[in-house]
């Protein structure tokens, strides 16, 4: 069963207002590209769309019915006038292309009207995409081409002259949260998620994946070791940190993790608890809010963000992680 109207359009309101102007006064391109990243609804639309475009009884004229043959046709993945071409393997290949052009030569087996979506479509090879091209620059009055990617720059730029180009916007944190929830992501867990990726995809497999919940127990307890001793922390270190976040993008996360704890803090001094992410630790995260100040919590939130930019610029890990946890104990009393 595809996506509804409504479901979507929460997702990507600026791209379905686009389309129902267009459905409304039937000026629908022959031509569209879908640009955005991954998990951002672009199939899910590019479905939409076309249903509206077979529909038989559609409401007030743009939405799909979702039950007229057409619609429960192509929810199922079934209709003899829409071809969805995906990469074979690396690349989508010069006679997927031909195929679909074959297809087009036959009449519409329903009706006159075919789509064609061609997912992650700057993977055609530069065959197809020349083959391609010919098809668009000869389009057929009832036929419309979505084209799908996550990186634009890479396709023919004689291809993207002749499409519409859509652009999809990752998903705001708080749509994200609500998201999760429906694909059964705790919402304890969602918000902490919502704000480590704006992919959807991405987020849903952090949340199964046990090395990210062994990342988390790491990070709260570096945090917890971060305000008893410095010793310790550099303990902490050494025995779980190093053997637990390794490639670069690892150690990103953690950082990341580690600088969500400290916004935490400063939330609450702000009285903003309902913008809190990590909701298991509400109660001990107030209590140590009260033996800090916002100051030295943006002092610390800084030096993360610099430990960050060290990274990238290929300080050794060890190093960095050792004068960020000194740099974040400063000022501190040890109680
Ligand atoms: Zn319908």
């Amino acid at each position: 069963m595809g996506k509804t109207w409504e479901q979507i359009e929460e997702l990507q309101p600026t791209v379905l207002r686009m389309l129902k102007n267009s459905l409304k006064k039937q000026r629908v391109a022959h031509a569209y590209l879908f640009e955005g990243p991954k998990g951002t609804g672009k199939k899910d639309v590019g479905l939409l769309l076309t249903k509206s475009l077979f529909c038989e009884s559609l409401i007030e004229s743009y939405k799909p019915c979702e039950s007229c043959h057409h619609c429960r046709r192509i929810n199922s993945g079934n209709h003899p006038d829409v071809h969805i071409v995906e990469p074979d393997g690396s690349s989508i290949k010069v006679e997927q292309i031909r195929n679909l052009q074959a297809e087009f030569a036959k009449k519409g087996v329903e009706s006159l009207k075919k789509v064609y979506l061609i997912v992650d479509a700057e993977k055609m090879s530069t065959s197809a995409s020349n083959s391609l091209l010919k098809f668009l620059e000869e389009p057929s009055a009832q036929t419309v081409a979505l084209l799908l990617t996550e990186h634009p720059q890479k396709i023919l730029p004689t291809i993207l002259s002749r499409c519409q180009i859509i652009t999809f916007e990752p998903l705001p944190p708080n749509v994200m949260v609500k998201q999760l929830i429906e694909h059964g992501v705790n919402a304890n867990k969602a918000p902490l998620l919502s704000q480590l990726t704006n992919n959807l995809e991405e987020a849903l497999q952090l949340n199964g994946d046990d090395w990210f919940a062994q990342a988390q127990k790491i990070v709260v307890k570096l945090y917890e070791v971060l305000n008893k001793n410095p010793f310790e922390a550099m303990v902490t270190l050494q025995s779980d940190w190093y053997q637990h976040f390794k490639e670069k993008q690892q150690i990103h996360l953690g950082l990341d993790l580690l600088l969500l704890i400290f916004k935490d803090l400063l939330y609450i001094q702000l009285d903003k608890e309902e913008h809190l992410v990590y909701k298991g630790e509400r109660e001990r995260l107030k209590q140590a809010a009260l033996n800090t100040s916002g100051r030295r919590l943006s002092n610390q939130m800084s030096a993360i963000l610099e430990a960050k930019r060290k990274l990238d610029a290929n300080m050794n890990p060890q190093l960095m992680m050792e004068q960020l946890v000194l740099k974040i104990q400063e000022g501190s009393t040890f109680v």
